[in-house]
């Protein structure tokens, strides 16, 4: 049985270690915090031993009466393996800490693919991880690019992709970001970043995107063209995507017309906090006009890439050679469809 550390218990931190409690060949060595917050209480109330991130602050957990078992270098002594949740940007400084300490490491999207020297995603490049000591799932976005675009490139190729990212604005926390009443070209440079970022893990796919923010905070919302290389028909792309695994196709047509009702079909599902792992495709939407393939898919930003950081774990520590034996262990304990 594994150990994992989950350094940061934010929005992604806390899906992690959830995950990772699911499967039966790894466990949570801990996770930690700079606050002693409703998260720190709830992540004790859950049976997790919770480290502090800066040590100064070890008293105020004391003050709110939360126990913590130690600091992060403490936690890391617990564990075999590392996922890194804090904020985009403190990842890469840790990774010094996590070089001392001689342990193997994962971090966010947030992150750098040049500071960590590795990107991951379980379709597209699970391979290129087993038994690296650092490695990076690369974000919300372009874990929801690489999942429709993986199958459909394995299926007739893609000689180009063009993507309009519709992002939303901010987390459903996160209470003081915006934008509320705008929408804002983001990055306003065209291309923005997620070619780039996609092609750390589908490399020489040509492909490039533009991106806004909008004020919602459920999904992101993808419109992407593609041309392909051998001519095929929208059905054998639906066909093809509704076989592939952490990707649905959904029906406007039942009423999954908008984010709204396909969060409320994770609802539904019964998810644990309404999560949807899989990247939603919908099916009216796929069509193909003079070779040129159009879809439109949604991205639940807090949840689609979790999967992704179980199956890292199994590539860095080579628990699992083969990426399909860890993608279908890790979705029948997340319930995955
Ligand atoms: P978040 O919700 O802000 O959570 C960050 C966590 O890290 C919190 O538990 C925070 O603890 C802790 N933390 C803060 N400062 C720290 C420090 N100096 N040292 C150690 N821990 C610290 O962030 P997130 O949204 O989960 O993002 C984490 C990473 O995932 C980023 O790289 C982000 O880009 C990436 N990502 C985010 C999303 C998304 O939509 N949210 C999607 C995909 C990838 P306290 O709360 O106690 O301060």
């Amino acid at each position: 049985m594994i150990s994992v550390a989950i350094n940061g218990y934010g929005t992604i931190g806390k899906r992690v270690a959830d995950a990772v409690a699911a499967q039966d060949d790894m466990k949570v060595a801990g996770v930690s915090k700079t606050k002693p917050d409703f998260e720190a209480r709830v992540a004790i109330e859950k049976g997790y031993d919770l480290y502090v991130s800066i040590p100064e602050r070890e008293k105020l957990f004391d003050e709110a009466g939360i126990p913590v078992s130690g600091t992060v270098e403490d936690m890391l002594e617990e564990a075999d393996i590392v996922v890194d949740a804090t904020p985009e940007g403190i990842g890469a400084k840790n990774l010094e800490m996590y070089r001392e300490k001689g342990i193997k490491a994962i971090f966010q999207g947030g992150e750098k693919h040049d500071a960590i020297g590795l990107s991951f995603n379980s379709f597209a490049n699970y391979d290129e991880s087993l038994g690296a000591d650092y490695t990076r799932v690369v974000s919300c976005n372009t874990t929801g690019l690489c999942r429709t675009l993986k199958p459909i490139d394995d299926l007739c190729g893609i000689k180009k992709v063009r993507a309009v990212m519709v992002r939303r604005g901010a987390d459903p926390v996160q209470v003081k970001k915006g934008p509320i009443n705008a929408i804002v070209p983001n990055p306003p440079t065209v291309p923005s970043h997620h070619g780039p970022d996609l092609k750390t893990v589908m490399k020489g796919v040509n492909i490039h995107t533009v991106a806004l923010l909008v004020p919602t905070t459920l999904m992101h919302q993808h419109n992407i063209m593609v041309e392909l290389e051998d001519p095929v028909e929208a059905d054998e792309i639906k066909a093809r995507l509704d076989e592939t695994t952490r990707v649905m196709l959904v029906r406007a047509s039942e009423g999954l017309a908008s984010t709204a009702e396909i969060m409320e079909y994770a609802k539904e599902l019964g998810r644990s906090r309404n999560d949807l792992f899989e990247i939603p495709v919908w099916e009216e939407s796929i069509n193909v006009v003079d070779g040129e393939l159009f879809y439109m898919q949604a991205v639940h930003q807090e949840s689609d890439a979790v999967p992704e950081s179980v199956d890292a774990i199994r590539a860095l520590l080579e628990l699992e050679e083969d990426n399909m034996k860890s993608i279908m262990k890790t979705n029948r304990a997340m319930g995955i469809l």
